[in-house]
């Protein structure tokens, strides 16, 4: 079957077999009516599960009101929603800017460090993401993504993750902000040692550094708190959201100290479609339901269940499981793609996180019966891609 999505479409990304036609909660289901456990929930994004009920009636309702309203206009759905983020907002940050994606969020992170320190230079880590327009892709480490593109952003230079002499090691004074996931995915479900973050929050309060957390995939519940780095008792200067923040919808979110975001100047940073009624609506719908419904205590019952369950198999072909809530990685002797297609046919979606790390990003309204399986087919697909390596 010739797709224009083939001929007509960028060919950017990597296709899987299979076209996605409806979603409820953790399951989604193909043009061909089978069924798949979604463990992907697009890259983390469908972290309330697939249309959410308080999401959809939240769009349903604003879509027929105002979907577009310019931010140099009041809003009533913008109100409403900042009202929301106010609940969620991260301990040390007092102001919000709002945007449509998780590269947009990190550029604007990326400006206020620059507008605020009127330095150029920013530390970021080994196996970082942080998105892939201009400035974010500047901070992004895989060279793969970087390379053709450059010239990219002046003075940024890569630290190994965890490692907190390295890390001050680079940080001169021409260092404005440190950059970092506290927990990595992209880079392979990275874990921190307990410390480094808290160290890494007392070299910035030392040198008069920034500390930017990039919560774009850890954030909203995903790890089993409302952000990632809250299991790491730290505060973020500043603090960038995206990807499960608007219950499916794109939205974008950096979160500052005041005296930071009032650095900017009206004009000096503004979009046309940040902070849009639809993506306010659905953003307040979302917080509401993730608040209400008791889903954050989930992501930690159901995680451990998981990951507890992917520890036990046994196969020479699994090096680490790794995961914090519901963001989990196991990572893997070999490439996984051919897990990834086999757990796919078995109606399970999983990614991967580099070549060598399965990771699932489930949604935090899975059941236990979804858990197992989840657990069955990829224990299996493992099975069966060791006995394809191994023989036997
Ligand atoms: C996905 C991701 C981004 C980029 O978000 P986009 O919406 O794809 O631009 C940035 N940082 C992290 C940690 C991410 O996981």
């Amino acid at each position: 079957m010739s797709r224009l999505e083939d001929t007509f479409l960028a060919d950017t990304f990597w296709k899987r077999p299979v076209t996605l036609v409806k979603g409820k909660g953790a399951k989604v289901w193909d043009s061909q009516g089978k069924e798949y456990i979604d463990c992907s929930c697009g890259y983390g994004v469908a972290l309330l599960g697939h249309c959410h009920p308080r999401v959809v009636e939240a769009i349903r309702r604003q879509s027929e009101r105002l979907i577009t309203c310019h931010g140099s206009f009041y809003n009533d759905a913008r109100e409403e929603c900042l009202s929301k983020l106010q609940k969620i907002k991260p301990d040390g940050t007092e102001k919000v800017f709002l945007s449509n994606s998780g590269a947009e969020a990190v550029e604007t992170a990326i400006k206020l460090v620059r507008k605020f320190t009127k330095k150029k230079g920013i530390v970021a880590m080994v196996n970082s993401f942080h998105g892939k327009t201009m400035g974010a892709l500047s901070l992004t480490w895989n060279a793969k993504y970087r390379e053709p593109f450059v010239p990219l952003l002046d003075g940024v230079k890569f630290a190994p993750y965890g490692k907190i002499d390295k890390l001050r090691a680079l940080v001169d004074e021409d260092v404005g902000a440190i950059f970092v996931e506290p927990v990595q995915g992209e880079g392979g479900i990275n874990i921190p040692p307990p410390d480094y973050l808290k160290q890494v929050r007392e070299l910035c309060d030392e040198k008069g550094v920034l500390l930017v957390l990039d919560e774009v995939q850890s954030g909203f519940g995903r790890t089993g708190k409302m952000w990632a780095h809250q299991h790491f008792g730290v505060r973020p200067d500043i603090l960038c959201s995206s990807k499960a923040l608007g219950g499916g919808f794109p939205i974008g979110a950096t979160f500052a100290r005041a005296d930071i975001m009032d650095s900017l100047k009206r004009g000096e940073h503004s979009n046309t479609f940040g902070g849009n009624p639809l993506a306010c609506a659905a953003c307040a719908g979302a917080i509401e339901a993730l608040l209400e419904d008791g889903l954050v205590e989930n992501a930690r019952t159901m995680g451990d269940l998981l990951k507890n369950g992917f520890s036990q198999i046994e196969s020479k072909l699994v090096r680490e499981v790794r995961g914090l809530g519901l963001m989990l990685g196991i990572d893997m002797r070999f490439e996984v793609m051919n897990i990834i297609l086999k757990s796919l046919e078995r109606g399970v979606i999983v990614l991967e996180a580099g070549k060598t790390v399965l990771r699932l990003l489930p949604p935090l309204v899975i059941t236990k019966e979804d858990v197992q399986k989840v657990l069955s087919v990829v224990s299996e697909s493992i099975k069966e891609e060791e006995r394809r390596v191994f023989g036997g």
